[in-house]
């Protein structure tokens, strides 16, 4: 009950930052947050129409998708935390996106092994735009020269840009950040680089998801929003 009306009241949300700038709520996918939270509150935001669902970890993924994939395979999985290289096996062949790819070593990685599974792995390049310390992800800077590099992977498909905001209480003060990452999305669309298709700009968490999408976010990553505050053991 309680996620129900926690996904109506998200998705009004949405709905309501699209009109506020003309968007086209379709335009929106709803990436429900599902990391440290179990299968049945999965299932719950499934049963109200979500399909698409976001974890940061590989061994809680696997976990996940081994139980909930024998019930209902039509979920789409969203790899969206730091992955080690040496994990990208295990994921591969079950994530719909990567939306983290924060170093051209990683990418050079997933490409090998999507070889190795004869599979095509689609990817977000993570950018760290407001230079935190403690975050991954390319400089802004760097960016364009990355996925110039990152293109040539022959079983990679550059999809667009993912970025994790700073950790903030008062959204407009990732507005600034959200549009820097527009404009570079857009810039880097305009070189019309083969094999890169910038279609997915994932941007905007519980605190700060209306205002993303007012600068243009096409995924907003919810978790707290949708499944309640986690609690880490
Ligand atoms: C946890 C997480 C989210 C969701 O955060 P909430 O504040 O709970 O909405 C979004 N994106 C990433 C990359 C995360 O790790």
């Amino acid at each position: 009950m309680r996620i129900k009306d926690n996904l109506n009241a998200v998705t009004l949300n949405i709905h309501k930052a699209c009109k506020k700038v003309n968007r086209d709520p379709k335009e929106i996918t709803l990436i429900a947050v599902s990391k440290t939270k179990p299968n049945e509150a999965i299932l719950e935001a499934y049963d109200e129409g979500i399909i698409d669902f976001g974890e940061n970890k590989v061994q809680e993924l696997k976990d996940k998708i081994n139980e909930i994939n024998k019930s209902d395979p039509a979920i789409h999985w969203h790899f969206i935390g730091h992955l080690q290289r040496n994990k990208v096996k295990y994921i591969i062949e079950k994530v719909d996106l990567i939306h983290s790819v924060d170093s051209v070593r990683l990418a050079k990685k997933i490409n090998e092994e999507a070889k190795k599974h004869k599979v095509y792995c689609d990817v977000l390049i993570q950018v760290n735009i407001a230079k935190e310390e403690s975050k991954y992800g390319f400089e802004e800077e760097n960016t364009l020269q990355v996925i110039k590099e990152i293109a040539t992977l022959e079983h990679i498909k550059i999809k667009g840009l993912m970025t994790i905001a700073p950790y903030t209480d008062n959204p407009e003060d990732n507005r600034e950040n959200f549009r820097k990452m527009k404009d570079l999305y857009v810039d880097i669309k305009s070189k019309n680089i083969d094999n890169v298709n910038m279609e997915i700009l994932s941007m905007g968490m519980t605190n700060d998801y209306e205002v993303a999408i007012e600068e243009g976010a096409t995924m907003v990553r919810v978790g707290t929003g949708i499944f309640g505050k986690r609690k880490y053991v």
